[in-house]
């Protein structure tokens, strides 16, 4: 029978490609999204497929569906849109995750949380295993993010341990690719406007900060074949690409990528910025046989091809 699969924020950036993958596999996709940060152009092409289906639908309120599974994916990434409406992120967190958790309990779906390193906050241990408990500022601007997440990754395991739903928890690392916003505000996106534009590059800091960047269709492979695991296994486990670099080499590289004649400018560094970030994807390898294949120059070269594209027909 054809799996009937909720997609919370299957209308942004990594949702959209979300279900794409789970149409392609045979699932019958109900995308819910309330476009705080997703888009309706990004699944503007898949409207006309006949298992693809759209709601529009804040997850802060209950949802009365039918599903066996649930990816709640639901929630602004960056920190430039999660910061401007600080109340709303930790509602969509935390009430988010209880509403989709009571709809997995009543239709007994599996159900997958799209956590973040972000739970890791400023690491002390580098690179980071699913093992370390973080070092998280409770009251700071990203805390609504953070903290968000934090507790969303508790309701998720009391669920499991005192209702038996059936829990996948994922810590996405920094994830990059087309069907960004022009307008995210991360760096990614950021540097490759900024260079294709000819305007100054924006480094905030000394930019020897480091992340760690995956390609989008990487991720995506990992949250499915996560969802796929028999129901003992819970995770979290991280999704991630280990190859770290600092904002200044990232810069260089889509400067060259692009042929770009940007200069770059440095800009003060916001609060809490973490100074570095690279997963351990041990667990990843061993448990999902999951491990990133697109490399960061290939996977800049289509998200600059996507962006340029994007450009040209907002100038048109
Ligand atoms: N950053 C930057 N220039 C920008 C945007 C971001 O140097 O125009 C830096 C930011 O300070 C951080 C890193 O790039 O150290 C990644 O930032 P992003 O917002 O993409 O993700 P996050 O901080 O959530 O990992």
């Amino acid at each position: 029978m054809k799996k009937r699969v909720l997609v919370t924020g299957g209308a942004g950036f990594v949702g959209s490609h979300l279900c794409e993958r789970l149409l392609a596999d045979g699932c019958e996709v109900l995308c819910a999204d309330h476009y705080q940060t997703g888009r309706p152009s990004n699944i503007e092409h898949l409207l006309h497929h006949h298992r693809f289906t759209s709601l529009q639908h804040d997850i802060t309120l209950p949802l009365a569906v039918e599903v066996d599974q649930i990816y709640n994916l639901a929630c602004p990434a960056s920190p430039v849109h999660y910061q401007a409406d600080p109340i709303q992120t930790i509602k969509t967190n935390v009430l988010g995750a209880i509403n989709m958790l009571d709809l997995a309990k009543r239709t007994k779906a599996t159900i997958l949380q799209a956590s973040t390193s972000e739970v890791y906050g400023d690491p002390q241990i580098h690179p980071q295993p699913e093992t370390y408990w973080g070092h998280v500022n409770p009251i700071g601007l990203r805390s609504c993010y953070d903290e968000g997440k934090r507790c969303a990754e508790t309701l998720f395991f009391d669920y499991h341990r005192q209702y038996g739903v059936n829990i996948k928890v994922a810590r996405i690392f920094n994830t990059y690719g087309p069907r960004m916003r022009q307008d995210d505000g991360r760096v990614v996106s950021n540097f490759i406007v900024q260079a294709l534009n000819g305007e100054a590059i924006t480094i905030y800091g000394d930019g020897q900060q480091t992340r760690s960047f995956c390609y989008v269709d990487d991720i995506v492979d990992g949250l499915v074949r996560l969802m796929k695991t028999p129901d003992p296994i819970t995770g979290p486990v991280n999704l991630g690409n280990p190859a770290e670099v600092t904002m200044q080499a990232l810069a260089d590289v889509i400067v060259n990528l692009t042929s770009s004649g940007s200069q770059r400018v440095h800009v003060a560094l916001p609060a809490d910025d973490p100074h570095r970030r690279q997963p351990d994807i041990t667990v990843a390898k061993t448990m999902l046989s999951w491990t990133p294949s697109t490399p960061l120059t290939i996977g800049l070269q289509k998200t600059i091809q996507y962006f340029a594209d994007h450009i040209r027909a907002s100038a048109q």
